[in-house]
């Protein structure tokens, strides 16, 4: 539809404007730095920054009713730069024109309701919300969508010229990282850093693919994060990873979406994420704050974070009661096959920390809660979902093992919604389905298969069929007929098949 064709008292707020007065602010000092370059840290202090928009208050002087109408409206306007997550452009890049917005199909991803049945096994109503459906397979292209379209900006305006796009990466970020520079080569190139052999092989083809360079570099993540960390402040290149804050504001919009598809009414809604460096826990929470604050939603969702039991420092932290008395340690990770959030000592730890105090506090009462699942439980929830038509990743099997944790814990109420978090596609850790199926996980990931969740594909080739076909060497005539029917009649005994009525 065209915006003439939306009722007159809409239409002047359709088209976006560029708008507010965006800042970096320091979580920690509180300086506030001009946006027209990139800075990841605080040069005063050295804590991590957030995006702010000074001018925000204006916006709660439009109604709800009228921001409803507005996301709404703008779902039918054939403008690509609105399609993705900038929908929501007044909260997560005001100051953004629309012809610098990059759109490569992000966002509006589908919340898809559990069947019947694996809502009674749980005992929970509850959704997934497909993120594995972006254009690189995960959640990542948000926050990339919005880190990207921001350096295609300062391209444009000429304030930063050949950019080098750098991230590491547990195998998502840089997929999409690399998927978004490409798009806009040859102004912009990347470098990716991956921990060497912690990444999945679709996940190590995915940058390939994109044309980045790729390092594969030993240890863990947290390793190649502090090589990248060191990279970013020692040479001219674009940090990408989830400390850049352009990133959290993208991720935001999955708030928003999750708002938009429960008509604004978040009351008895529960979020189950999973934590990896905590930039997207960290972005939900403050998606969610937002909307609140400019009274489009007029509750909060209970969110639950969740992290698997050999990489969980936020649950962790989170165990001391008394906020006093609360301490971060980072852990020293084991093998995990949520391996997407295999993450010893999160960078976005101090915005979290800041923003759940912030969130309990508007809420009323605790609503962000932190749950740890075992291994073997994600492995068995992410199976059972996929076998019940969703294509969930094994960090979707762990926000779905959370939910039953949390259920278990009386986190979760009988009349509770849930919209569990299926951050990336299924396909991508396909390996570890392959390690399940065929009980090849080593003992440190301590998962013993179970038999009624396992599969694997059978040959077909009765005993009594001498000429089969080949690739290079096809049967015909009796040979062909006689293959056919010995093929059908051993499938149909595999199967038990009853004969056609004749
Ligand atoms: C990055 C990632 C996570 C963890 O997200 P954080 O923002 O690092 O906490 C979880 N699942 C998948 C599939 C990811 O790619
Ligand atoms: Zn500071």
């Amino acid at each position: 539809m065209k915006v003439d064709d939306f009722p007159s008292h809409i239409q002047p707020y359709l088209i976006p404007n560029v708008s507010g007065q965006v800042v970096y602010r320091c979580l920690d000092c509180e300086t506030e730095y001009d946006i027209h370059r990139l800075l990841y840290t605080c040069p005063a202090c050295k804590s991590v920054l957030l995006l702010t928009d000074l001018a925000f208050d204006r916006l709660k002087q439009i109604p709800s009713g009228t921001w409803h109408q507005i996301f709404d409206y703008r779902k039918m306007l054939n403008i690509p730069a609105l399609q993705g997550i900038y929908r929501f452009h007044e909260f997560i890049g005001p100051m953004m024109p629309l012809d610098a917005i990059i759109y490569l199909g992000e966002g509006h991803t589908p919340m898809v309701e559990a069947n019947a049945y694996l809502q009674d096994l749980v005992g929970a109503r509850f959704y997934f919300k497909n993120e594995g459906q972006n254009p690189s397979a995960s959640f990542k292209d948000r926050g990339m969508a919005s880190a990207l379209s921001y350096i295609n900006l300062l391209v444009n305006t000429g304030k930063l010229g050949d950019v080098l796009a750098v991230c590491a990466s547990t195998g998502d970020t840089s997929a999409s990282a690399a998927l978004y520079a490409a798009y806009l080569q040859p102004a912009v190139k990347s470098a990716v850093l991956l921990p060497h052999k912690k990444v999945t092989s679709q996940q190590l083809a995915q940058p390939l693919g994109s044309g980045a360079v790729v390092f594969e570099i030993p240890g863990v993540f947290d390793d190649s994060m502090k090589v990248v960390e060191a990279l970013s402040e020692q040479y001219n290149v674009a940090l990408l990873n989830s400390k850049n804050a352009w990133r959290i504001w993208g991720q935001e919009s999955y708030s928003y979406e999750i708002a938009q598809d429960f008509d604004y009414d978040m009351d008895r809604k529960v979020m189950v994420v999973p934590i990896g460096n905590a930039g997207n826990i960290t972005a939900i929470i403050s998606g969610f704050l937002k909307f609140f604050e400019a009274g489009i939603i007029d509750g909060l969702p209970k969110i639950i974070g969740v992290q698997s039991t050999h990489a969980n420092p936020v649950y962790r932290y989170y165990l001391e009661p008394d906020p006093a008395k609360r301490h971060f340690a980072p852990v020293k990770v084991r093998p995990s096959v949520a391996q997407a959030a295999m993450i010893g000592n999160p960078v976005s730890m101090p915005r979290v920390i800041q923003l759940v105090e912030t969130y309990n506090h508007k809420a009323g009462s605790q609503a962000i809660f932190f749950a740890e699942v075992e291994e073997q439980a994600i492995m068995d929830w992410q199976l059972t979902a996929n076998r019940n038509g969703h294509i969930a990743c094994t960090q979707g099997g762990e926000t779905l093992a959370g939910l039953v944790e949390a259920k278990g814990r009386g986190i979760v109420g009988k009349d509770d919604v849930v919209v569990l978090n299926a951050t990336a596609h299924a396909l991508k850790f396909a390996g570890f389905q392959a390690m399940y199926f065929e009980n090849r996980f080593p003992p440190e990931f301590e998962i013993a298969p179970k038999a009624s969740l396992q599969n694997a594909p059978r040959l077909v080739h009765p005993q009594d069929l001498d000429a089969v076909p080949t690739p290079d060497k096809p049967l015909e005539g009796k040979d062909f007929d006689r293959f056919v029917q010995r093929t059908a009649e051993a499938i149909a005994e595999a199967l038990a098949l009853p004969p056609r009525e004749p």
